[in-house]
């Protein structure tokens, strides 16, 4: 429980774009708290300045916030209330804040949400991919054979996978994700979310690796991708009987071309499955 007379620690989300998205609470409490404490200070001092806001900011981020907390809980205890905020978006979502959230907790200090634009949200919402259940998996790790083992162990994950990836590794990424999860996997490319060059490109994720390759402009911007769950066990062992029965009658490709009208299955995916069971059969 907070106790009365202390300051309320409001966790603000900020555009990530758009400064049209900073929502009127968040304008209210960035100008009635006492003190900021931004992601960098530099990058608020932008925003606030758009907005005519004159709070002083204190920085916090990674590198400083394990000793700065202390004595902004301080400042919480003697009732003065603080805003954080990250670079973009809402803090903690794979940016700083979560020492000083834990911290202000646990001092029984009110922690308030003010929330607003989060990239993965906001692609998840327009990517067309199911949004019932999903993982959050945040940035894969950058060296490959990491990143490689991390995949591997997603890839039975049934649940819409989203990814934050830097473009200068997207290409590389998505790759590995073809090669890991099977190139035939849905998936999403959310670009310069609310920007002037947003957009979001859907297809398998071969044909979104080869065109992540071929596009000049890809070393630009920022990206969320998207990808489907792993189909369940179920429907593989379904669509593997429906081709047997179908593969003993037909050529390969009808086989296939019937096998996803019946499962409703991806064709391509299917008529390789059927030559793999061709050449089992066959073995
Ligand atoms: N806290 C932020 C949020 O709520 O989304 C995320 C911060 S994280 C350090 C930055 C990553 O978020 C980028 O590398 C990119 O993957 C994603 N991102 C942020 N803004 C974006 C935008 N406008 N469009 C697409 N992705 C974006």
């Amino acid at each position: 429980m907070a106790e009365r007379n202390r300051g309320v620690l409001y966790v603000v989300a900020t555009p990530i774009g758009n400064l049209e998205d900073l929502s009127p609470r968040a304008r209210d409490a960035l100008a009635h708290v006492a003190l900021i404490a931004a992601e960098d200070t530099r990058h608020t001092a932008k925003l606030l300045s758009h907005f005519g806001i004159r709070t002083p900011l204190v920085s916090l981020h990674d590198h400083n916030e394990a000793e700065r907390t202390p004595g902004l809980i301080e400042k919480l205890s003697a009732g003065a209330s603080l805003a954080l905020v990250s670079d973009a978006g809402t803090p903690l979502v794979s940016d700083p804040g979560y020492q000083l959230v834990r911290a202000a907790r646990a001092a029984g200090i009110c922690v308030s949400p003010v929330p607003g634009a989060c990239a993965l949200i906001a692609a998840l919402s327009a990517s067309g991919l199911p949004t019932d259940r999903f993982v959050f998996e945040g940035f894969l790790p950058q060296k490959s054979a990491a990143r490689q083992a991390r995949l591997v162990e997603l890839a039975g994950e049934m649940r819409t996978l989203v990814f934050y990836e830097s473009v200068h590794r997207l290409v590389e990424s998505l790759g590995d994700m073809a090669q890991t999860f099977g190139g035939e996997r849905s998936a999403v490319i959310a670009r310069e979310l609310t920007k002037l060059h947003e957009s979001l490109r859907d297809g398998t994720l071969q044909a979104l690796a080869a065109w992540a390759k071929s596009d000049s402009h890809i070393g630009k911007g920022e990206v969320v991708v998207l990808v489907a769950g792993a189909a369940p066990e179920s429907d593989v062992r379904d669509a593997d009987a429906v081709l047997a029965v179908l593969l003993e009658e037909l050529p390969v490709k009808q086989a296939a071309v019937l096998a996803a009208k019946l499962t409703g299955g991806k064709r391509n995916a299917l008529y390789r499955r059927a030559l793999e069971i061709t050449k089992t059969q066959g073995s």
